[in-house]
């Protein structure tokens, strides 16, 4: 059932190698020096576009940083090919930016495929949808092209005209361009979608009023438009778990930094209605499919079932198929981690929530160090030592990098996947060869 494909993983622990020498190279220098040689304005420009390179560089040790995590799946999931359903080019105005190159390098580590659309564009995505359209195609099939539109601005038209052009399905985004999806035009967007039988990613968290209610109405009016509720629907998880069988056509991406909203994802909804994002540049592919992929075992799901959430599943919703039935959920939580990992669990949970508010967390991630510390005989402390590996490494990264940036510091995945490992102390861990090469 899982395609294979050449090794995911054999070539990460072999880069691993090299991480103390690339952390040391990715620490910020240089821009002074070019700065003192230019006029105001240009050393101005250059320090942005050096930090810009240095963020670029330390968001790609981090991959390389944490790529043990994922590898080391593999004795479990054997050669999972990843196409990554949410992913963004472009700048936003809260910081975040994600140039094509630096995608497609992320997606090499991981030898994935992506879905990509536009970031937020205020003055229209008419621009930026060509602009999609262009990366996609220069692309050899690595990027597949989603038009974003606001259904306020002519969306259906832009909707079509991107679709009439290649563009293989629609990105709607109801918080940044403030409509519901009750609205007509919302409607005949997705009407579009059924009529084309392309999927349509529409994000969803809080404060968009009856968000779940209209999308079921949405997915039940337009059985053919595949219906993906971005961030594991956060929002409406609560409730919409249990409809969600009688709605085929409704997904739900894994896109979401917490893993317990994921365990949630994975023990209640049908596993062909799940698909793997990562929500790049917030997230990272790699990283959230060492997240994702983890969850979704510790959830008791099949590699071959897993592997259709990885990105079978969407390939099929692409090329204009139904969804194929997986089953059903498999209603299983991973067992509680112990009272250890449990609260080391939730250390690093409040210290990610701080960090994403704009704080460093200097005393949670002390507090979490010092909470790895278990005994050399516990039966967890192989958990707790993988863990503080990661914190460690975070902390590597943090030391290369410009004090600050937004909306978040790179390395910020190491968090995520650290407070995943504590969650599911079960599943696969590297071993001290694949972190250390065997030093
Ligand atoms: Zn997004």
């Amino acid at each position: 059932m899982v395609e294979r494909r050449p090794g995911r993983g054999m070539g990460h622990q072999g880069r691993g190698r090299n991480s103390r020498s690339e952390a040391a190279s990715a620490r910020p220098h240089g821009a002074e020096g070019t700065a003192a040689a230019a006029s105001a304005t240009a050393a101005a420009g250059a320090t942005v576009e050096a930090a810009g390179e240095t963020l670029a560089r330390g968001a790609a040790l981090a991959d390389e940083l944490l790529a043990p995590w994922l590898a080391c799946l593999e004795e479990r999931l054997p050669e999972i090919p990843l196409l990554d359903c949410h992913t963004h080019l472009g700048s936003d105005a809260d910081g975040a930016q994600q140039s094509a190159k630096e995608l497609i390098e992320a997606l090499d580590r991981v030898q994935g495929r992506a879905i990509v659309f536009p970031l937020r564009r205020p003055s229209g995505y008419r621009q930026a949808n060509d602009r999609i359209l262009a990366i996609a195609e220069a692309s050899e099939g690595r990027l597949i092209p989603f038009c974003r539109v606001d259904p306020h601005a002519d969306g259906l038209a832009e909707a079509q005209r991107s679709l009439d052009r290649g563009a293989a399905g629609i990105k709607l985004h109801p918080r940044a361009e403030r409509f519901s999806l009750s609205e007509r035009e919302v409607d005949r967007i997705a009407s579009l979608a059924h009529e084309r039988r392309v999927p349509m990613i529409v994000h969803a968290g809080q404060g968009i009023p009856s968000l779940g209610r209209d999308a079921l109405t949405l997915a039940a009016h337009h059985r053919a438009a595949p219906i993906i509720l971005a961030h594991a629907a956060v929002s409406d998880l609560a409730w919409i778990w249990r409809k969600a069988a009688w709605h085929p056509n409704l997904f739900f991406d894994t896109a979401w930094w917490n893993p317990s909203d994921q365990l949630a994802l994975f023990a209640l909804i049908p596993p062909g209605q799940i698909l793997f994002g990562s929500d790049a540049p917030y997230g990272r592919t790699m990283a959230a499919a060492a997240v994702a992929l983890r969850g979704a075992l510790a959830s008791g799901l099949q590699p071959w079932q897993i592997a259709e959430i990885a990105g079978g599943q969407l390939q099929r919703l692409l090329t204009g198929q139904d969804p194929l039935d997986i089953g059903p959920p498999t209603w299983r939580t991973p067992p509680a981690p112990g009272p250890l990992l449990e609260r080391l669990h939730t250390l690093l949970i409040a210290a990610i929530a701080r960090i994403l508010a704009g704080d460093p967390a200097a005393d949670q991630l002390e507090l979490a160090r010092l909470a790895c510390r278990l005994p050399a005989s516990h039966p967890d402390a192989e958990v707790a030592a993988s863990v503080a590996e990661l914190l460690a490494r975070y902390e590597r990264i943090r030391h290369g990098e410009p004090p600050s940036h937004r909306p978040r510091p790179n390395g910020i995945h190491l968090l995520f996947l650290a407070a995943a490992v504590a969650r599911m102390p079960e599943m696969p861990l590297p071993d001290r060869e694949a972190l250390h090469g065997g030093r």
